[in-house]
């Protein structure tokens, strides 16, 4: 990694740069923060050759070697300072929530629409909106494309953010064109290395928020944040690691909630951590005490399933979504667990 000594680089002195890692078979990525920009040298920069030539440059304040399989993620990496901003909210400042149906019916639009005011008016900051959808059965209902012009006519209405998960580089294209602010990867393919990196190659020039689950059989954190790096690697900072409960569940829940393993991700890595208590426990009524435990262990948001009706609603809803009123209620306690944590610190 290249600390530079002004806040980036001029085109000629990226140039030289390029030119001399090149010729060590590495590639030069910038990392762009909100003050200064950092430079990746992604490959293997042990090459003692090649940092001495780097540390030689009158531009260069120091190169640090992070030993880690994701020095980008990591808590030591000067991206650390970086500040991941979404619906007007700094993580870390304030709590963020994300908030909406699993799945928006296409049939029933007025459903998505109300719901989304609903949830803004509940104290929601980015609204979710399920286009297509992941299902264990191939027969369920495997959402729609036409879903898209619901999601961002619900944002025009709003004017709020959006978030919808995108399952491969097709639907990164649609999402991309329509400008949906925030791409989900869901549970199924947080270790999908080819869409990890198209995510990355696809946002790298935009302001575009990922929201990176963690894996539903996903093991150690380390391969979590790895998950995380293979996107940043590609210049877009802006990731979110979100726990999400793995499986085999914990007996009566639909997962093994792991909101505990914020202050791990935490030690680790500089990432905001938003935890999704819907998929995690899986009924409405256990969603709210899970939303404070993550809150009490550290999470700086929330992803919840809501719809104004549940019962009338399709794909997890029915069972997970809580109503605007029960959704209005969480993020009241959230906010005061959240104030009671930052007094402590
Ligand atoms: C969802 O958010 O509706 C979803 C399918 O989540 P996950 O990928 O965590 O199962
Ligand atoms: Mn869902």
């Amino acid at each position: 990694m290249i600390l530079p000594k002004s806040n980036r680089l001029s085109d000629e002195q990226i140039a030289e740069l390029t030119r001399v890692v090149s010729e060590f078979n590495c590639r030069l990525q910038p990392i762009v923060g909100a003050v200064r920009t950092i430079y990746a040298i992604l490959g293997d920069e042990r090459e003692e050759l090649m940092i001495n030539r780097i540390e030689g440059l009158s531009y260069v304040d120091r190169v640090d070697r992070i030993q880690s399989p994701f020095k980008l993620m990591d808590r030591r990496s000067d991206l650390a300072s970086h500040q991941v901003k979404i619906g007007g909210v700094t993580l870390g400042e304030e709590l963020l929530v994300i908030a909406g149906q699993c799945t928006i019916d296409p049939k029933n639009p007025n459903y998505f629409y109300e719901t989304a005011a609903a949830v803004k008016e509940a104290g929601a900051q980015v609204v979710r909106g399920g286009v297509w959808k992941p299902r264990t059965n191939p027969y369920s209902f495997q959402g729609d494309a036409k879903s898209l012009d619901i999601l961002m006519e619900a944002s025009n209405r709003t004017g709020l953010p959006v978030d919808a998960e995108v399952m491969d580089e097709d639907h990164l294209k649609m999402a991309l064109d329509a400008g949906v602010h925030m791409l989900q990867i869901g549970a199924r393919n947080a270790l999908n290395y080819s869409l990890l990196r198209a995510i990355g190659k696809g946002i790298a020039e935009k302001d575009t928020v990922v929201l990176l689950k963690r894996s539903i059989h996903m093991g150690p954190i380390n391969e979590f944040i790895a998950a995380a790096e293979y996107i940043v690697s590609f210049g877009n900072p802006n990731v979110m690691l979100c726990p999400r409960g793995t499986s085999p569940g914990m007996d009566g829940y639909r997962n093994h909630p792991d909101e505990s393993i914020t202050p791990l991700l935490k030690e680790k890595s500089w990432a905001p951590v938003v935890v999704d208590p819907s998929h995690s426990v899986g009924k409405a009524a256990y969603v709210p005490a899970c939303s404070l435990a993550a809150v009490a262990y550290g999470a700086d948001g929330l992803c919840i399933e809501s719809h104004v009706d549940p019962v009338n609603g399709i794909g997890d809803d029915p069972k997970q979504a809580l109503t605007p009123a029960v959704l209005a209620d969480t993020i009241r306690q959230a906010k005061s667990i959240w104030a009671l944590r930052r007094e402590a610190q």
